[in-house]
């Protein structure tokens, strides 16, 4: 029977992951947006992670460069709030030459202002002119990517789509031979040491299917992570962008939301204020199964040649 190729590829790169998981009347896709300019930090996404599946601790240890203490994701670590501290003029250019970030009101709750103080800005220490640092914090997790590696590379299927477009690894299927570590091009996935098999977000697959959130959009207390159609949320999320430029934030920018990007665009993607490798994202993530199509037809061709060439050494030894 002729293997088609094309098939392969189209199956690898289709970019309706519900109805690519075989799924013939599939709900609309959800996802997660992320908006980091109104993360505060509280880490209840983390917890509430934790605690709704049961991930096992996995310890806390600052980084020693920043006050984040769960450091990154990984296969107890779900969700995972970076912290990044940046010493820089709060109207400084920011790392990718936009025109610098000025304090705008984002309808947070403020301190009031200390006795003798005339602002809260005074209550910080300064004199209304904020020169300290800034604090970035960005709520990362699986980005459920439209084209997923870690599903490509699963050899015992134990990795599969879900009838959202999400993508969920089964523990008892899994045999830990770690293909999906190295083919994450986010490096999200991770195997866990004492049991040796994969772990990451499920998206709470559990609760999707009973008709609820996920429990981090369900913790947060800002709405820094909201979970819904993924279509609207990118609406959504534009929406929020323009927002903020208007409101003199020309920083903000979104990551992951571009379906023609290297991964097809992210199930769970981000509102950032600077550039994705300050949070730690690769700013160009491709699939790195993108090529495999390629690669088995070359090899396809090689050992064709191979072949046709000892059959016509054995057929002119015999003449
Ligand atoms: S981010 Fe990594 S683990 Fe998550 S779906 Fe994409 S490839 Fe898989
Ligand atoms: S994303 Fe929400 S819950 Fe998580 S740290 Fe930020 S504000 Fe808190």
């Amino acid at each position: 029977m002729a293997f088609d190729l094309s098939a392969l590829g189209s199956f690898l790169r289709s970019d309706d992951p519900p109805h690519a998981g075989g799924y013939e009347d599939p709900a609309p896709r959800v996802g997660f947006f992320t908006d980091t300019s109104v993360c505060i930090g509280c880490k209840a996404c983390e917890v509430a992670c934790k605690e709704w599946n049961a991930i096992p601790e996995d310890g806390l240890t600052f980084t020693g460069m920043s006050y984040d203490n769960s450091e990154h994701l990984g296969a107890s670590t779900w969700r995972h709030v970076a912290f990044i501290e940046q010493q820089r003029p709060m109207g400084a250019p920011s790392a990718g030459g936009g025109a610098g970030t000025t304090t705008v009101d984002l309808g947070m709750p403020t301190m009031p202002a200390a006795a003798g103080s005339s602002s809260a800005d005074e209550a910080l220490g300064g004199d209304g002119d904020r020169t300290g640092m800034r604090w970035l914090m960005a709520s990362d997790v699986c980005k459920h990517c439209t084209h997923a590696a870690c599903l490509d590379v699963c050899p015992t299927g134990a990795l599969f789509r879900t009838e959202f477009g999400t993508v969920v690894v089964q523990e008892d299927v899994c045999n830990g031979c770690g293909y999906c570590v190295s083919a994450c091009p986010y490096g999200v996935i991770e195997t866990r040491k004492d049991d040796g098999r994969a772990w990451k977000c499920t998206m709470c697959y559990d609760r999707l299917g009973a008709g609820q959130e996920p429990a981090c959009a369900k913790a947060c207390p800002t709405d820094s992570i909201q979970f819904g159609d993924l279509d609207e949320l990118r609406v959504r999320a534009q929406a929020r962008v323009e927002q903020l430029h208007e409101a003199g934030v020309p920083e903000a920018r979104l990551y992951g939301a571009d379906p023609n990007d290297g991964v097809g665009g992210d199930g769970a993607f981000f509102l950032l204020l600077d550039e994705p490798e300050v949070y730690g994202l690769p700013p160009d993530p491709v699939v790195t199964t993108r090529d495999l199509p390629v690669m088995w037809r070359n090899a396809a061709l090689a050992a064709g040649a191979l072949l046709t060439g000892l059959a016509a050494t054995f057929l002119g030894r015999k003449r």
